[in-house]
């Protein structure tokens, strides 16, 4: 949307805001007097929302081998430490210390206690 805002010279300009914007650092066409504008109809909810999407398109940007002939992903995530979370395929997520080994098919459990005899043997009890 666009909204009409003045320069101190006296000049008037439309400024062109998108939803998600918050703030604005413009330069005045006529005196080049540089102005900061806030977005009086920014959203934050819609900001946030964005960015929410965006994180989880990038999910598998995250994804990473602890050796490079391992089959299974992880996921890097430092924003939730603690939490461990891998996959086989891309598709189907699992939370190691809620989902291992009760979530996992035995050719998969297989495979992860190959991968990571930390974890096997840290979660032996389950068994
Ligand atoms: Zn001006």
């Amino acid at each position: 949307m666009s909204i009409t805002e003045k320069c101190l010279c006296g000049y008037d300009f439309n400024l062109d805001w998108n939803l998600d914007e918050k703030i604005k650092v413009v330069k005045c066409p006529k005196c080049n007097n540089e102005m900061k504008f806030q977005n009086p109809n920014f959203k934050e909810q819609f900001f946030v929302n964005k960015h929410a999407n965006v994180e989880e398109n990038n999910l598998t940007n995250k994804l990473y081998k602890k050796n490079s002939n391992d089959q299974i992903w992880w996921v890097n995530n430092r924003d939730q430490f603690g939490e461990h979370v891998f996959t086989f395929d891309k598709k189907k997520y699992y939370n190691l210390f809620k989902d291992y080994p009760y979530n996992l098919t035995s050719e998969e459990q297989k495979i992860f206690d190959k991968e990571n005899p930390y974890w096997a043997n840290y979660f032996a009890d389950r068994k």
